[in-house]
C-alpha cells in the first residue's frame, strides 16, 4: 500500500474527485489504481474564504515499487505505515498475584483492557459506582443538586469525562500509532467508525456510558 498525505481538495468536491486527484498525484492510469481508502480527513481553514479538505489516502496500485521509485524523495508519497497494534508478550510467573489497576477512568480502563487481552486477568479497584449507577447519581446532582460524594461527574467507572461529548483529538506525538489502537477499541465498543479517519473526532454525548459498559 502507498500512502499519499496532504492531498487537498475543495470543500464541496464531488466524490469521484478524490480518485481523480490520486491518479493525477501518482501519475498513473486509472486501471493501475486497484483501490483507495481514506486514512484521514481534515480541514485547512487558515485562509478565510478558501477552506479545503486535506486527505491522507492509502492506495493499492498495480506496480507499487515503480510508483514509489517514481516519487523517491517525495515526503507525501510513501509506503503506508504499519498502524496495527502489536501487544507486548506477557506471561505471569507461576504464583504471581494478578495485576491490580486502581481507578476505572480512561487510563485505568485501557490499562486493564490491555492486561486482560494479554491474558493477565487484572483486578480493577474503583472507588465510585459502576457507570450506570453513576449516571443516575450524576443526573441527581445536575437536576436536583443532590451530591453523592463517591459517585458523581468526577468519580466512578468511566472516569472524569464520561458525561462529555468525548473529544478525541490529541496533540501528542504518536510514532507507534498507539492512539489508533485506542480508537479501534472505541469503535469496537460502539463509537462511530468515522473517528478512525476524521481529524477532530468526537464520540458524541452520552455514548461513552454504553461504551464503558461494553469495554468492562
Ligand atoms: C466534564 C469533563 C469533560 C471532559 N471532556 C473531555 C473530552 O471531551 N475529551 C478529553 O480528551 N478529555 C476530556 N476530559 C478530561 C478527561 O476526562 C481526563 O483527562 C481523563 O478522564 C483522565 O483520565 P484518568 O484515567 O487519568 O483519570 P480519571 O478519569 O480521573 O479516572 C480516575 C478514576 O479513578 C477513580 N479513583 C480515584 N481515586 C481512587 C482511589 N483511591 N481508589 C479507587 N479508585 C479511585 C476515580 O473514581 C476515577 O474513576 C473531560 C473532563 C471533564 C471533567
Amino acid at each position: 500500500m502507498i500512502r499519499i498525505t496532504e492531498l487537498r481538495l475543495p470543500l464541496d468536491h464531488p466524490e469521484e474527485a478524490l480518485r481523480e486527484a490520486v491518479l493525477a498525484r501518482l501519475n498513473i492510469p486509472a486501471e493501475d489504481l486497484k483501490s483507495l481508502h481514506v486514512a484521514r480527513r481534515g480541514y485547512d481553514a487558515r485562509k478565510r474564504g478558501h477552506i479545503v479538505l486535506v486527505y491522507n489516502v492509502d492506495c493499492d496500485v498495480a506496480d507499487e515499487a515503480a510508483v514509489l521509485a517514481a516519487h523517491e524523495g517525495d515526503q507525501h508519497v510513501r509506503p503506508t505505515p504499519d498502524t496495527t497494534y502489536h501487544p507486548p508478550e506477557a506471561t505471569l510467573p507461576e504464583g504471581m498475584p494478578r495485576p491490580v489497576v486502581i481507578g476505572a477512568g480512561p487510563c485505568g480502563i485501557m490499562a486493564a483492557l490491555t492486561l486482560a487481552q494479554a491474558g493477565l486477568k487484572p483486578i480493577i479497584i474503583e472507588r465510585g459506582k459502576d457507570v450506570k449507577a453513576r449516571t443516575v447519581d450524576t443526573f441527581a446532582l445536575w437536576r436536583k443538586s443532590v451530591l453523592t460524594p463517591e459517585s458523581n461527574v468526577q468519580f466512578g467507572e468511566g472516569g472524569a469525562g464520561t458525561f462529555s461529548d468525548g473529544k478525541l483529538y490529541s496533540g501528542v506525538s504518536d510514532p507507534r500509532h498507539l492512539g489508533r489502537h485506542v480508537l479501534e477499541e472505541f469503535v469496537r465498543a460502539g463509537a462511530p467508525e468515522e473517528i478512525l479517519t476524521i481529524s477532530k473526532p468526537h464520540i458524541g454525548t452520552f455514548r461513552l456510558v454504553t461504551m464503558v459498559m461494553f469495554i468492562r
